[in-house]
């Protein structure tokens, strides 16, 4: 019985909300290990087909995916011990170094455990622990890791995307967050949207604005969050992009004829749409009209 009132204890339940904080922080050590593996798993596959393909023996032959080799010091290979691996509390015990070699860790895999931790909490908080409230959950987990790896890599897995955009489509078929069919509609319509805007943008300055990546992230927010709600996601990622890229040029002197990566804010809109999308597509059509 007490499962059945967690699982579906309603929005606002404070129990449940913690529960979703301390798993979301788990989650999000987790997610380290698939923002710095990823790309290193598709380079070492590409390589492996690059070597084969011209007769040579593939250069990668050891076992590397996301549960092995275990999590080591990147510089003296020192073994991660369970204890060492706490989300955000170990990175504190051990002052962000690591307890071997004193080779600093980088804040950033505390950040993403506490960002993951909080924003699980908010939608449980928000949605619940219900069907819409656990599907909200893999719908941000998934953005949290393309968010870094495109940041990282300038490209966005289609490891990621694809399913990103499958669960869209499944969740609605009960029409969890939209009905069925402004589900489909989004996915085709957000995939069309940025696909257009890229050979308008090519066709007009010669260069690329965006990849492929970007496309398939947006028809995933479609099949999410419905075609209704592309116009807000492509406004607020617009508006959000801007002002950090003007922030990155200013303060961090970021070369502006270097890409910035279209994905994370893309990913922002999407979380940003699915939380207040209603009052914000309402602002939006009074914008635009
Ligand atoms: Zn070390």
């Amino acid at each position: 019985m007490l499962q059945d009132t967690l699982l579906f204890a309603a929005p606002g339940n404070l129990f449940v909300t913690l529960v979703a904080a301390l798993f979301g922080l788990i989650v999000g050590s987790f997610l380290n290990v698939v923002i710095h593996r990823i790309p290193k798993m598709m380079q070492r596959e590409s390589d492996n087909y690059v070597a084969v393909e011209s007769g040579l023996p593939p250069p990668h032959t050891g076992r590397y995916n996301l549960m092995l080799p275990h999590s080591h010091c990147g510089t003296c290979g020192h073994k991660i011990t369970a204890m060492e691996n706490i989300p955000v509390i170990s990175y504190l015990l051990l002052r962000g170094k690591c307890r071997a070699c004193q080779a600093p860790i980088s804040v950033r895999y505390p950040l993403v455990e506490l960002l993951t931790g909080v924003l699980s909490a908010v939608l449980i908080w928000h949605f619940g622990s219900g069907w819409a409230g656990l599907a909200s959950l893999v719908f941000l987990w998934l953005l949290i890791a393309m968010t870094f790896i495109d940041a990282d890599t300038q490209m966005l897995p289609d490891d990621l995307t694809f399913p990103l955009l499958w669960a869209g489509l499944l969740v609605n078929i009960n029409g969890t967050f939209v009905p069925l069919q402004d589900a489909v509609i989004g996915a085709a319509a957000g995939y069309l949207a940025l696909w257009s805007i890229y050979w308008a943008f090519k066709l007009a300055t010669g260069k690329e604005g965006m990849g492929y990546g970007d496309f398939k992230l947006l028809a995933a927010l479609g099949a999410w969050l419905g075609w209704t709600m592309l116009p807000t996601i492509i406004l607020l990622s617009s508006l959000v992009g801007a002002v950090v890229g003007i922030a990155l040029i200013l303060v961090a002197k970021h070369g502006r004829d270097k890409p910035i990566p279209f994905g994370p804010y893309l990913a922002a809109a999407g979380m940003i749409a699915l939380l207040y999308g209603t009052p914000l597509s309402h602002l939006t059509l009074t914008l635009i009209s």
